[in-house]
C-alpha cells in the first residue's frame, strides 16, 4: 500500500509514519529526514537544502522530486511506502503521479492530519528528537523517561520565527493538495488533536 501523510508542520506526521512503518512493515520516506541526513553528511545536496530549510522555505521541486524518484525505486518499497512530508506542492504531486505511473504504481490513500494553527507553535517549539534512536518527543506532552539517556536535540528550524514561515508556506503551497487528492477520492481526514495511540488507530482504520 502506498500512503501519503499530509498536514501542517508539527501535526505528528513523522511520529505516525514511524509507527505505521512498524505496523505495516513498509518504509517511511521522510524528505525532511533525507535532507537532514544530507546536511549532517555535508553533501552537496545537504548544502543546497540547508539554505532553504533554515528559513522555513521549501527546497526546490526539481531537487526534491529527483530524491524521491530514486528512493521509491529501492527494493524495500516494493510492497509499499509511507510518504511523510512529500509531496508539498502541486508540481511535486503531479511529478510523483508520473513517476509512479512509469513504475506501474499509484497512491492508494492520502491521510490528511488536521490541527489548528494555534496548537502548532507550542507543539513544534517543544519538539525534541533523540540523537540515539531518532524517536520524537515533546518536552511537556511526551517527555522521555530519561532525558540524559536519550540525548535530545532540537531541530534548527523548530524555532518560533521559522515556524511562522513554515505555516505560511504550508497554507499557500501544500494545503491545496488536500483538494487535489480529494478530487481523486483519495483524501481521508484525521483529527490530530488526541493522543498518539488514538490517532494511529484512526489511521489504521483507513488502511
Ligand atoms: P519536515 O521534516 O517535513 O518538517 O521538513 C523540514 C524542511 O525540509 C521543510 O521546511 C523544507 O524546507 C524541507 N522539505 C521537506 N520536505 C520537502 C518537500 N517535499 N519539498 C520541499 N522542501 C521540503
Amino acid at each position: 500500500m502506498n500512503i501519503i501523510l499530509l498536514g501542517p508542520p508539527g501535526v505528528g506526521k513523522g511520529t505516525q509514519a514511524k509507527l505505521l512503518q512498524e505496523k505495516l512493515n513498509i518504509p517511511q520516506i521522510s524528505t525532511g529526514d533525507l535532507f537532514r541526513a544530507a546536511i549532517k553528511n555535508q553533501t552537496e545536496l545537504g548544502k543546497k537544502a540547508k539554505e532553504y530549510m533554515d528559513k522555513g522555505n521549501l527546497v526546490p521541486d526539481e531537487i526534491t522530486n529527483d530524491l524521491v524518484k530514486l528512493r521509491i525505486q529501492e527494493s524495500d518499497c516494493k510492497n509499499g511506502f509511507i510518504l511523510d512530508g512529500y509531496p508539498r506542492t502541486i508540481n511535486q504531486a503531479e511529478t510523483l503521479e508520473k513517476n509512479l505511473e512509469s513504475l506501474g504504481k499509484k497512491i492508494d490513500l492520502v491521510v490528511s492530519l488536521e490541527l489548528d494553527d494555534s496548537l502548532i507553535v507550542e507543539r513544534i517549539t517543544g519538539r525534541r528528537t533523540s540523537k540515539k534512536t531518532g524517536k520524537i518527543y515533546h518536552i511537556k506532552y511526551n517527555p522521555p523517561i530519561d532525558e540524559k539517556e536519550e540525548d535530545l536535540e532540537q531541530r534548527a528550524d523548530d524555532t518560533e520565527e521559522v515556524v511562522v514561515n513554515r505555516l505560511k508556506v504550508y497554507h499557500s503551497q501544500t494545503s491545496p493538495l488536500i483538494e487535489f487528492y480529494n478530487l481523486k477520492n483519495l483524501t481521508k481526514t484525521v483529527n490530530a488533536e488526541g493522543n498518539v495511540e488514538d490517532i494511529l488507530n484512526s489511521i489504521l482504520k483507513l488502511v
